[in-house]
């Protein structure tokens, strides 16, 4: 604590920086970190659905464009998750098998990037939470164990799902193992090719595991013979693991990201922050958190946003996506469907259009074409920003991270360093002392190709496909 309440007192000279870096017993820090013992691994997720000030509109079933009804979940999903996809409860109970696995890897640690700050020369406060250190190396296992939980207790003995990357399609591995239940996972094809490690990863924790499209199921094969050479998408992807889990009974299907129970069972990253903010007696001025499909990032603000509808109102909470897939950003707020083949429900949310294929960019987890409903209901209500960002900046601001805080961070991660750098680096000019936050959702270790490609000088960047987004849009779901 008393390295905390000296931190709070520098100004922006470095020597001043240094000095204030001391703590009590005088040694200087670079490595300042805020654990947690594991009976503060939350007992409760906190669904944010039962504070919004715009209720979430319903989702409507792919077939008729009528509300979905529960039943019309049951089969792909267990009961247990349909109640919490459906609740507005604002708390909801953590079984204490599922508390028992987070224990393997929960509380994570907040980090202050001492370090990072100096080599800046900032006067702002840069923190970040390391999910990297679950056994998949993401924050993904943080619902795959409880979706392989639930789906266990209700006899289910299979679970399908698509990868993006690669993390979602090792998280569920590991969580079905676990649990004993057998996985198959669908990897967008141009991951599959670039990434065989993850493919490993998945192989050792006991799951099947094709390059999407594949020509396992109808859609794979339609898709392939109309398009054999395509990289494939996560929308493509999602639409071949619901066909498997609805054309076998003993199968369901888990999602990774977007689904409000996915952004429920995140949360626990957020309410292990906000004690961990108490422990540095700080609060943040901006959180930034990367966004795919939306799963990390609300995990860590949602349990925020109760204080920035009351005594927070200043507190900025930034969404960040790459320029190749923009959904916040340059997306429309509409009904679309969640997969390709049009199988999931309708949703309603910020999309470029569910057959929008995007660029083959190294952060292979954010590419999908649309966003969670529960972080595009709180985007378009203004109470969450958003901003894109270009994978060669993205890259170049992960280098530094990684020779100042010594993690390499996941590609996707990036995304929210980059802002939260050029923040702290406007900060220096004006000499605020800000507090910034960034999740840190994963290590790199699995993308050392990509950080290969930017050392050579390889990575483009793609500029918004506006035309191919256009016609995509044009094929919305008319409701
Ligand atoms: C999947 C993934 C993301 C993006 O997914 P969200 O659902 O938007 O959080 C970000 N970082 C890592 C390391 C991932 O595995």
């Amino acid at each position: 604590m008393a390295i905390s309440k000296a931190l709070n007192k520098y100004d922006n000279t470095n020597d001043v920086h240094k000095v204030a870096l001391k703590s009590e017993d005088g040694v200087f820090r670079m490595k300042i970190k805020y654990l947690l013992d594991e009976e503060e691994i939350p007992k409760k997720w906190y669904n944010v659905a039962a504070d919004m000030p715009t209720p979430l509109d319903p989702p409507l079933h792919p077939g008729t464009l009528k509300l979905m009804s529960p039943a019309d979940m049951e089969p792909i999903f267990p009961k247990a998750l349909i109640k919490q996809e459906m609740s507005t409860d604002r708390w909801i109970d953590i079984p204490e098998e599922v508390r028992d696995i987070y224990r393997l890897w929960r509380p994570t640690p907040l980090y202050r990037a001492a370090a990072l700050e100096k080599a800046l020369k900032t006067p702002a406060k840069i923190y970040y939470k390391y999910e990297g250190v679950s056994p998949a190396g993401s924050h993904k296992p943080n619902t795959a164990v409880p979706q392989a939980y639930y789906n266990m207790k209700e006899g289910i003995e299979r679970l399908a799902t698509e990868t993006g990357a690669g993390q979602w399609g090792s998280a569920l591995a590991l969580a079905t193992t676990l649990f004993g239940l057998k996985c198959t996972v669908y990897m967008v094809r141009s991951s599959f090719d670039s990434k065989p490690y993850r493919k490993s990863a998945m192989r050792v924790w006991g799951a099947e595991c094709f390059a999407s499209p594949s020509d396992k199921t109808n859609f794979g094969r339609k898709i392939l013979s109309e398009m054999p050479d395509t990289p494939g998408s996560l929308g493509i992807a999602i639409s071949e693991a619901v066909e498997d889990a609805a054309t076998h009974n003993d199968t369901n299907y888990a999602l990774g990201s977007v689904l409000n129970h996915v952004l429920l069972h995140q949360t626990v990253e957020g309410l292990e922050l906000k004690k961990q903010f108490d422990l540095a007696d700080d609060y943040p001025d901006i959180m930034y958190g990367c966004c795919g499909g939306g799963s990390n990032f609300p995990g860590m603000v949602f349990p925020f946003i109760p204080d920035k509808m009351k005594d927070r109102k200043d507190l900025r909470l930034v969404a960040c996506e790459p320029s190749a897939c923009p959904s916040l950003t340059k997306g429309l707020y509409a009904y679309d469907f969640g997969d390709t083949a049009g199988m999931c429900p309708v949703i309603k949310m910020f999309t470029l259009g569910h057959d929008f294929i995007p660029p083959g960019i190294h952060a292979g987890g954010l590419r999908y074409h649309g966003d969670a409903p529960l972080l595009c209901n709180l985007v378009h209500d203004g109470l969450i920003e958003a901003t894109a960002l270009q994978q060669t900046e993205v890259f170049e601001a992960a280098t530094l991270f990684a020779r100042t805080e010594g993690i390499i961070p996941a590609p996707e991660a990036s995304h929210a360093i980059k802002p939260a750098i050029d923040e702290a680096l406007r900060c220096k000019k004006t000499g605020e002392a800000k507090t910034l936050f960034i999740s840190l959702t994963g290590h790199g270790h699995f993308d050392l190709a990509a950080y290969d490609a930017y050392n050579d000088g390889k990575l483009v960047d793609y500029e918004y496909p506006a035309d191919l987004v256009k016609q995509s849009l044009a094929k919305l779901p008319k409701v």
